[in-house]
């Protein structure tokens, strides 16, 4: 597993279209990013310093940047989304 890495968002700056950050608009992390260890508070809310739209790209199938899940094709083609153990004990503790 890799180690969990502290990702700052110092700097960042909130604004109407989501939070403003090195000149990217990032979104808040949807709710399938629960359990990756990409994912950064700020402010309240939660971010992902990797991707900056997470919804989008959840909606195209798994984000292959997770930490917590892991896409796999079964036999039929079709992806399966594993989730990870450690993931799973986190979320059971919250
Ligand atoms: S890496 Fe993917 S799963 Fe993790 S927080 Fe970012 S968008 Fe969500």
């Amino acid at each position: 597993m890799a180690k969990k890495k502290i990702v700052s968002l110092e700097g960042a700056v909130k604004t109407d279209a989501g939070l403003s950050y090195k000149g990217i608009i990032m979104e808040p992390v949807v709710e399938k990013c629960e359990g990756c260890e990409r994912v950064v508070a700020f402010e309240g809310d939660n971010y992902c310093p990797t991707y900056a739209q997470p919804e989008k790209k959840w909606a195209h199938g798994v984000c292959n940047f997770a930490t917590h899940v892991r896409a796999e094709m079964d036999k039929a083609g079709k992806v399966k989304v594993n989730p990870l153990k450690a993931s799973k004990r986190a979320a059971r503790g919250r």
